[in-house]
C-alpha cells in the first residue's frame, strides 16, 4: 500500500516527448522568424526611407507578414508551455486521483477557456498517465495512479496519544508519524 502510494507520487503526467517537442518548436519559430522579421523590417525601412528603393516596399511588407506570424506562433507555442506546467502542478499535487475543472479555474480563468485549453493539451499529447473527463457532471482530470490508491481507501486517523492525524489504509494498521503509537485504520 505504502509502495503504491509513493509511486503514484513519482508519476509524471507532462509528456517529456511533447514538451521537448515544444520547446524546439518555440525556439525554431522565435529564430527564424525574430531574424526574418528584423531582415525584412530593415529592408522596409530602408525602402521608405531611401526613394530609389521605394519599389520594395510592398516586397517588404510581403515578407515581413510571414515572419512576424512566425515569431506569434512561437510565442502561442510558448504560452502553451506555460499552461501545460501549470495544469501540472495541480496534477501532481493531487491526491484523491480526481481534478475537477473548477479547481483548475480558480485562478480567475475562464471555465471555457480552460476546457478549451485542456482539450486541446490533451489532444496535442501533452499529458499522460491521465484522461480528460468532459461528460456527466463530474468534470476534470481522472489520475489512475492515484485513484488506486483511493479505492483502497486512506481514511483520516487522530491519533489518540498526541493528536497528529494520519493517513491510515481502512481495516489496516499504521503508526503515528510522529509519537510512533499504533493507529487503527476504523472510521
Ligand atoms: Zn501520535
Amino acid at each position: 500500500m505504502v509502495f503504491k502510494f509513493q509511486r503514484a507520487e513519482g508519476t509524471d503526467y507532462l509528456s517529456k516527448a511533447a514538451v521537448a517537442g515544444a520547446l524546439l518548436k518555440k525556439h525554431i519559430l522565435y529564430a527564424v522568424g525574430g531574424f526574418f522579421s528584423v531582415v525584412f523590417g530593415t529592408i522596409l525601412i530602408m525602402s521608405i526611407t531611401d526613394p530609389t528603393m521605394r519599389d520594395d516596399i510592398l516586397l517588404a511588407i510581403c515578407f515581413l507578414l510571414p515572419s512576424l506570424f512566425l515569431v506569434y506562433r512561437g510565442r502561442v507555442c510558448s504560452k502553451r508551455l506555460d499552461s501545460a506546467n501549470y495544469y501540472n502542478t495541480f496534477l501532481e499535487g493531487d491526491i484523491d486521483g480526481f481534478v475537477a475543472l473548477e479547481d483548475l479555474t480558480k485562478e480567475g480563468l475562464d471555465a471555457g477557456k480552460v476546457r478549451t485549453e485542456l482539450e486541446l493539451l490533451f489532444r496535442k499529447g501533452f499529458f499522460k498517465n491521465c484522461t480528460l473527463q468532459l461528460e456527466g457532471n463530474k468534470s476534470g482530470i481522472v489520475l489512475p495512479d492515484k485513484v488506486q490508491v483511493e479505492e483502497s481507501r486512506m481514511i483520516k486517523v487522530t491519533c489518540e496519544r498526541c493528536g497528529a492525524v494520519n493517513a491510515v489504509r481502512l481495516g489496516g494498521t499504521g503508526e503515528c508519524a510522529y509519537c510512533g503509537s499504533t493507529l487503527i485504520g476504523k472510521e
